[in-house]
C-alpha cells in the first residue's frame, strides 16, 4: 500500500515552519491529489481550531503518520489564492523575514482569515422603474441628489449597492427614490459582452506636450518600472487615467495602490467619474463581507480597476495589466509591525513576475526610487509644469529668530493670513503636533511632565483637558502644583493643534477656523463634513496636522503657513531629512490648485540651513541629491542594506542580553558572509515606551543575498532559543524608521 497523502500548511503562527495533517477524513483520496496550493484548510492547532494554507500534497513528513492529526474541513474547494499571489507571498515571507502562516494570513481577507467560504451573496442592484425612465427633465430639481442617480441609472442601466456607494449614493437617498416608484431593486440586467460596453463615462483631458511625452513612454505590456516624477498638481494622476485607460481597452485590470489616508472620496470619484467599468476601493470604511466582495471580484475579474492601501498590492487578479502607485514615498506603504513589508518593494516583484509595467508616481520620490531612476533601472518620466491654468507657489521664508510671536505666529505670518481672508480667500496653516502644547512645564523649577511609561512627554490636551502620551496612549488628569516643587505656575510649553486654533480665532474672530487633525476628525463621517465645507469654498483657516498634507484639493486655498519647518531637521533618524523635505513640499502643493495663485510662507529658526537653503531655492530635487550624497559617504540605503533585529522587554536586561546572544550567533555565520557589519545592541531612540525597554541590533551589507542568508538562519536559531521565548522580538528588512 502506498504511503497516505498528507496536506502541507502553512498555520497562522509566528513559526517559521509548515504543518503537515492527515486529510480530513470525509474526503474522497481522488479530491485530494486534485487539492491545488492556495486552498484554506481548517485545522486543529493546539486547543484551538484555526485556518491555514495549503502549501503542497505530499506523501511523506518527517512525522510519522499515526502521529498526525487530520485538519478539519476544506473552507472551500477551490483555492483562495492563485500560485501567482501565493507564490508573492511566500517570497515577501522569506524576504522580509517573517513566518509564511502570518504574512499569508495578512495577506487573505479578514472574513477568509475567520473561514468564510469563497461565495458572494447575490448584491441588491438597482434599477429604473417605468415611472423613472419616464421621468421628465428637471422634476427633482429640488433633490439634485436623487436626480444624480437617475442619471446614472439612464447611463448604466443596473448599478448594484457597492457601486452606488462608491458614487457617494447614500441608503437614503435609494430608499427616497424607492418610496417615490422610480427605482426598484432588481437582479442585474444581463452584461453585454465586455468588449461592447464603453470603458469610458467622460471624456479624458488633452494631454499637455509633457504629458503626452510621458504617456508615450509609458509601456502597456510588458515589464517595465517608470518613476513618473512631477511637481504637485502636475497631472500625474490624469496620466493614470490615460494609462489605464489602454490597459482597459485590452481587456486587462489596473492596480492602483494609495497612501492611507489618499483613499478620500474624492480620489475615488475621480476614477468612478471617468471610467464606466466596475472599480473597487479597498478602504478602513469597509466592513468584512464588503471587503470580502471587493476583493472577490478583484479575483474574478469582474472589478477591473482595483484602488486599495498598502495590503491591496496582493489582492488576486484574473488579468493584471498594470500596477500604479501614487505618492510612492508615502511611508505607509511599508508596514510596521508583524508582516513588515514594503508594499511598493513587492509591487516591483510583483510587476516583474507578471511581466506588466509599474508606475511609481509622486512630487517628492522616496531616495530609493529616484536613486533607481537615476542609475537607469527605472524610467525617469519628469513633469515640470502644473497642468491646466495653475501656477506653481512662490516661497517665502519668515526667519523667526529674535521676533516677537504670537503664539507661534510671526507678524508678517499673520499679516499674510489677514490679506488672503480679506480677498476671500482660504489659508491653510499646517503644524505637525496636535493637541494643545507638546508639553507642560512647571516655572518655578523646571520640572516636565513625562510619562511614567514611556521616555516621552505628555502632550497637554484642552478638549478635554487632560495629559496624555501619544506614545503608548497613556492619560491622566492636568496637575495643579508642580510634584517637585509644589509651584502652581505650571505652563504649556510649545505649540499644538488645538493652541494655534485658538490663536487664530482670536485674532481673526470673523472667520471660521477648522481644525482637522486625529481629535477632531475622529468621529464617523466628521472628516467628510469638515472636507464638504472646505470645499464649498467660503473664506476659512484651516489648521491641521500631516492629515491635510497629502491627497486633498482645495481649490480655494492661496496661502500655505508652514508654522514650525525645523521639526523634522535635527531628527535622529537617518530618514528625518528626506521626511521633512518631503512632508513642506507636499503640504506647499496644496497651496494654489486651481486658477488662484498661491503663496507658501515657512518660519524657521534656521534658515540659513543647508537642507532649508536648499530645498527653498532649489528644490526637492536638489536636496535629494544632497542627502544621496551624503548617504553614499556614510554608507547608508540605498548604498548599503539595512536590516535591524529588535527587542523589547520590561526588563531591559533581558532585551539586551537577547541581542548580544544574536550577535554572537550571528558572527558564528558571518564565515560564510563577511561583508556583513553590525552596530549595537543600541537603545531605540526611545529607550522606554510603554513599560517596555527597547533595542536593536543593526545589519547592513552591500548586498542583499548575504545578508537574507544570514537573517534566516538566525531567526531559525532565535526562534528555537530559550531567550527568543522570553523577549518581543521582530526582524525589520528595509527599516523605514529606527
Ligand atoms: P497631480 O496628480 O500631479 O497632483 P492632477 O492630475 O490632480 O495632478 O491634476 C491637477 C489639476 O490639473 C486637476 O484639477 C486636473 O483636472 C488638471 N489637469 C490635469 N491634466 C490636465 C490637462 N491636460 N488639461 C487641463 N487640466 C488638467
Ligand atoms: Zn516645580
Ligand atoms: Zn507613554
Amino acid at each position: 500500500m502506498s504511503a497516505p497523502l498528507l496536506l502541507r500548511i502553512a498555520v497562522p503562527v509566528p513559526l517559521r515552519r509548515s504543518f503537515d495533517y492527515l486529510p480530513p477524513v470525509d474526503l474522497p483520496p481522488a479530491e485530494i491529489t486534485c487539492l491545488q496550493p492556495g486552498t484554506l484548510v481548517e485545522i486543529p492547532f493546539g486547543n484551538r481550531q484555526l485556518i491555514g494554507v495549503l502549501l503542497a500534497v505530499v506523501s511523506d513528513s518527517e512525522i510519522v503518520s499515526t502521529k498526525l492529526k487530520a485538519a478539519t474541513r476544506l473552507v472551500d474547494p477551490s483555492p483562495a489564492f492563485s500560485a501567482e499571489v501565493q507564490e508573492l507571498v511566500v517570497w515577501a515571507a522569506n524576504y522580509y523575514q517573517c513566518a509564511m502562516g502570518e504574512a499569508l494570513s495578512t495577506a487573505l481577507p479578514a472574513l477568509l482569515r475567520q473561514g468564510a467560504p469563497l461565495v458572494q451573496p447575490a448584491e441588491p442592484h438597482y434599477q429604473l422603474t417605468h415611472e423613472g425612465k419616464g421621468l421628465p427633465e428637471g422634476a427633482l430639481r429640488r433633490a439634485p441628489k436623487q436626480a444624480a442617480v437617475i442619471t446614472l441609472l439612464q447611463q448604466c442601466s443596473s448599478l448594484s449597492q457597492s457601486e452606488m456607494r462608491l458614487n457617494a449614493v447614500t441608503p437614503a437617498i435609494l430608499k427616497s427614490l424607492q418610496e417615490k416608484g422610480l427605482i426598484r431593486q432588481g437582479t442585474p440586467a444581463p452584461q453585454p459582452e465586455d468588449k461592447a460596453r464603453p470603458i469610458l463615462r467622460e471624456q479624458p483631458m488633452v494631454a499637455t506636450a509633457e504629458q503626452q511625452q510621458a504617456l508615450d513612454q509609458i509601456a502597456t505590456e510588458g515589464f517595465q518600472v517608470s518613476l513618473l516624477d512631477g511637481t504637485t498638481g502636475s497631472g500625474k494622476t490624469e496620466i493614470y487615467l490615460q494609462t489605464i485607460e489602454k490597459v482597459l481597452e485590452k481587456g486587462l485590470q489596473a492596480l492602483v495602490l494609495v497612501p492611507e489616508i489618499g483613499l478620500t472620496p474624492q480620489t475615488i470619484s475621480r476614477f468612478t467619474r471617468r471610467f464606466a467599468v466596475p472599480v473597487v476601493a479597498l478602504h478602513s470604511g469597509l466592513s468584512d463581507r464588503e471587503r470580502l466582495d471587493a476583493w472577490l471580484d478583484a479575483r474574478s475579474g469582474k472589478a477591473r480597476i482595483v484602488i486599495g492601501t498598502r495590503s491591496a498590492v496582493f489582492t488576486p487578479l484574473a488579468t493584471p495589466g498594470i500596477i500604479i502607485i501614487d505618492e510612492e514615498h508615502d511611508a505607509s506603504f511599508k508596514q510596521q509591525d508583524g508582516f513588515r513589508y514594503s508594499a511598493r518593494d513587492i509591487a516591483v516583484m510583483r510587476a516583474s513576475k507578471l511581466q506588466i509595467p509599474l508606475l511609481l508616481g509622486s512630487a517628492t520620490p522616496s531616495l530609493e526610487t529616484l536613486g533607481n531612476a537615476m542609475n537607469g533601472r527605472y524610467q525617469h518620466l519628469r513633469l515640470t509644469q502644473r497642468a491646466g491654468n495653475a501656477q506653481a507657489p512662490t516661497i517665502h521664508l519668515v526667519d523667526l529668530c529674535g521676533k516677537t510671536l504670537h503664539e507661534g505666529f510671526a507678524r508678517e505670518t499673520l499679516d499674510a493670513i489677514q490679506e488672503q481672508i480679506h480677498s476671500g480667500n482660504q489659508v491653510l496653516v499646517f503644524l505637525n503636533r496636535r493637541g494643545f502644547a507638546p508639553a507642560l512645564q512647571c516655572h518655578d523649577c523646571g520640572w516636565l511632565a513625562n510619562c511614567n511609561h514611556c521616555d516621552a512627554r505628555m502632550t497637554l490636551h484642552h478638549h478635554p483637558k487632560h495629559l496624555h502620551c501619544h506614545h503608548c496612549g497613556h492619560q491622566r488628569a492636568v496637575l495643579r502644583r508642580c510634584p517637585q516643587c509644589q509651584g502652581q505656575q505650571l505652563q504649556p510649553l510649545g505649540q499644538g493643534t488645538e493652541r494655534s486654533e485658538i490663536a487664530l480665532q482670536s485674532c481673526f474672530p470673523d472667520t471660521r477656523v477648522i481644525r482637522i487633525d486625529r481629535d477632531s476628525t475622529r468621529r464617523k463621517g466628521a472628516m467628510e463634513n469638515l472636507l464638504d465645507e472646505i470645499q464649498r469654498g467660503d473664506p476659512c483657516i484651516l489648521i491641521g496636522t500631516q492629515m491635510l498634507a497629502k491627497g486633498h484639493h482645495f481649490p480655494n486655498v492661496t496661502l500655505v503657513v508652514i508654522l514650525d519647518a525645523d521639526a523634522g531637521l535635527f531628527s535622529t533618524d537617518f530618514r528625518g531629512p528626506e521626511r521633512m523635505g518631503q512632508l513642506l513640499l507636499q503640504v506647499a502643493g496644496r497651496a494654489g490648485r486651481a486658477e488662484k495663485p498661491g503663496q507658501v510662507i515657512m518660519q524657521s529658526h534656521h534658515t540659513d540651513h543647508p537642507l532649508v537653503q536648499t530645498l527653498m531655492y532649489e528644490g526637492y530635487h536638489a536636496l535629494a541629491t544632497l542627502i544621496l550624497q551624503e548617504r553614499q559617504i556614510t554608507q547608508m540605503p540605498p548604498f548599503r542594506h539595512l536590516a535591524l533585529l529588535r527587542a523589547e522587554s520590561k526588563r531591559p536586561e533581558l532585551a539586551s542580553a537577547f541581542l548580544q546572544l544574536a550577535r554572537e550567533m550571528a558572527e558564528n555565520h558571518t564565515g560564510m558572509s563577511p561583508a556583513i557589519e553590525f552596530l549595537g545592541p543600541l537603545p531605540a531612540l526611545m529607550e522606554k515606551r510603554g513599560d517596555r525597554y527597547r533595542y536593536l541590533l543593526q545589519f547592513s551589507s552591500q548586498q542583499r543575498k548575504p545578508l537574507q542568508h544570514l537573517l534566516a538562519t538566525l531567526a531559525l536559531q532565535l526562534e528555537q532559543h530559550a531567550l527568543g521565548k522570553r523577549v518581543r522580538w521582530s526582524l525589520d528588512v528595509d527599516p523605514c524608521e529606527m
